[in-house]
């Protein structure tokens, strides 16, 4: 799935709810924000060895996931509201990425 099939998608759940004067890009910047402090709650004070150990629970893994989920739901709904195609602009950072940081050969 692209970026734009999911961007439709969302925006089909959101409108059939009525959730979209509640988006403004603050509102969808901030709850971002929030989702991706929910993910980093499960790897708070945990070393790497633990989180890796602990993903092998799946209630845990999904719990993971969903946060992820979340962070990624809210930044493709506020890409749509500000008009940014999401699939280009990451195709174009991975560019920018690669000229800033060449392959030393
Ligand atoms: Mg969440």
């Amino acid at each position: 799935m692209h970026f734009r099939e999911l961007e439709e998608k969302l925006v089909a759940f959101r409108d059939a709810r009525g959730w979209m004067k509640y988006h403004t890009p603050k509102n969808l910047a901030i709850s971002a924000a929030v989702e991706m402090g929910e993910l980093l709650e499960h790897f708070q004070w945990e070393s790497d060895e633990e989180i890796l150990e602990s993903i092998k629970d799946p209630a845990k893994k999904e719990a993971i996931a969903d946060e992820i989920a979340d962070v990624i739901i809210y930044l493709t709904l506020l890409a749509h509201e500000l008009g940014i195609d999401l699939d280009r602009a990451v195709e174009e950072k991975i560019e920018k990425n690669g000229k800033k940081y060449p392959l030393r050969t």
